[in-house]
């Protein structure tokens, strides 16, 4: 495997509005881009903390998975992103080694990133993404 560092943390939220009144008005973080992506039926709002970055998601469709995140699990930590150098190969490898991908090709993410997700059942119970510019 061949992966650099933490790249976000993803946090399921109802409202990306109510949620910044937390991650703006309380901890003073700032948020510097909101986005939607169309095909993971999510808004996005990042927030940058040293090289580390929060990734607010807001499910835009009740079939979102972040929709039915919340509904199973109410609002909270939903995945954590790698930055990985390779991500095909990086994929190729998780699998080789046994972990169901939810992405066995690399999709379009927020930020233009290229993200595939490994299943977090073969996980531990953390949604893993790993993504690359
Ligand atoms: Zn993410």
């Amino acid at each position: 495997m061949d992966i650099n560092k933490i790249e976000h943390i993803g946090i399921a939220v109802k409202s990306i509005e109510e949620s910044l009144k937390y991650y703006e008005g309380v901890l003073g973080l700032k948020c510097y881009a909101i986005e939607e992506v169309t095909e993971q039926k999510v808004k996005t709002a990042f927030l940058k903390i040293g090289d580390v970055k929060l990734e607010l998601l807001e499910a835009t469709s009740d079939e979102s998975a972040i929709a039915k995140f919340i509904e199973k699990r109410g609002e909270g930590v939903q995945h954590i992103a790698f930055a990985v150098n390779g991500i095909e190969n990086n994929l190729a490898e998780a699998k080789e080694k046994g972990i169901r991908l939810i992405d066995e090709t690399p999709r379009n993410g927020a930020e233009g990133l290229n993200i595939a997700f490994l299943h977090p059942k073969f996980t531990g119970g953390v949604l893993t993404e790993f993504c690359e510019k």
